[in-house]
């Protein structure tokens, strides 16, 4: 792969004051600095590119080296000296974020452009951790359900410390993170049956922030966060069912150190109800009548979901018989309609019997009723 030339990478020419050298970096740091432009590989190469530039044209000696030997001054067992960040043949994005972080880390103008110190640092590579999702379990009941209804939810969710303002760190200060050294993530050699892989994994240190609290906050312990109870109202529609469940955004616990809060997951669950069953939109109940009732027909007093209804049992009515209450079920889920209640009759067979009932029963037998 050949390499740019690095004073043509700065836009420089080659007698470049150390000033213009600077400046030129600097323009091209903040233009294309992973955290404004997360995900972008071509700004990222750019950043990276301009940074081992820079790396090399700052200092004087490696300024020498490289007019004279070009890119062969940096190679390994060539130039006599090594690249400072273990031989620039593998300078790579998180060197790049490193050494960057060590010239402007304290500069107020990157601090202004991209929220490094207090107000944490956010982006692709570092403190962007987005907080947890929580999740809730409400139970509704079926009268709930069918109306649909407003719940107010007590959340035990992190917050950020109002001590620290969610730095974690007692005076606002923080450090380089001395184990991924500002990068957020390690970098390991495994051997396997296949060869040497490269593993990255986001720095348990730091965890993937670059920055480490120096002075914790007393309140947090320098997490930057606090755990508090919080009201949630939610608005459940009518019709869910169990295991629906609502996404409350940024109701989650907070970002560790400003990242953005996860969600507040709702998880519908349904009570058991005393008198129905519920099928789907529709729903069940049962009713004892007896045998005359049956035989004679009745009209009986019912409940449905919202209030008493007459339920008119015809003469001649068997057991195990449905009768289908239109509407009277649930909302489905998004005003789809509604279900019915079904009223499912049983008749109730007399297990005692006075002398009186036993000797009308016995007529009717002689009958064959
Ligand atoms: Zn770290
Ligand atoms: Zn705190």
């Amino acid at each position: 792969m050949t390499k740019n030339d690095y004073y043509e990478i700065l836009g420089i020419d080659r007698n470049a004051s150390e000033d213009d050298i600077k400046k030129a970096y600097r323009k091209l740091a903040i233009k294309y600095h992973p955290d404004k432009n997360p995900g972008d590989k071509s700004a990222e190469e750019k950043f990276k590119e301009a940074t081992e530039a820079y790396e090399v044209l700052k200092d004087s000696k490696k300024r020498a080296q490289y007019d004279q030997f070009g890119h062969a001054a940096f190679q390994n067992g060539q130039g006599g000296f090594g690249g400072g960040f273990g031989g620039f043949g593998g300078f790579d994005i998180s060197d790049a974020l490193r050494a960057f972080m060590n010239d402007f880390g304290g500069d107020s103008v990157f601090s202004d452009l991209f929220g490094f110190g207090s107000r944490g640092r956010r982006g692709s590579t570092a403190g962007g951790q987005r907080g947890n999702d929580l999740q809730i379990r409400l139970p509704l009941t079926l009268e709930e359900i069918a109306t649909g209804v407003k719940k107010n939810l007590k959340v035990r969710r992190k917050e950020k410390c109002t001590t620290c303002n969610g730095t974690g760190s007692k005076s606002g200060k923080r450090a380089v993170c001395p184990k991924c050294n500002g990068s957020g993530r390690i970098r390991q050699v495994a051997s396997s049956f296949f060869g040497q892989v490269i593993q990255e994994s986001i720095c348990p240190t730091c965890r993937g922030e670059g920055y480490v609290v120096t002075d914790a906050c007393p309140v947090c312990g320098g997490s930057g966060l606090e755990t508090t109870e919080t009201m949630v109202t939610v608005d459940i529609p009518a019709g869910v069912s169990e295991g629906n469940y609502l996404n409350v955004p940024d109701k989650g616990d907070a970002g560790p150190h400003g990242g953005p809060a996860g969600d507040l997951i709702v998880l519908i669950q349904e009570k058991k109800h005393d008198f129905f069953e519920r099928h789907g939109i529709d729903l069940v109940c049962d009713l004892d009548i007896t045998f005359s009732e049956a035989a004679l027909g009745t009209s009986k007093m019912i409940s449905t979901i919202d209030g008493k209804v007459n339920l008119k049992v015809p003469a001649g009515t068997q057991s195990e018989k449905v009768f289908r209450l239109k509407g009277k079920g649930l909302p489905a889920l998004h005003g789809r309609g509604i279900g019915d209640q079904l009223v499912r009759i049983h008749v109730k067979t007399p297990e005692k019997l006075a002398k009186s009932a036993k000797e009308l029963f016995e007529k009717l037998a002689e009958i064959g009723i």
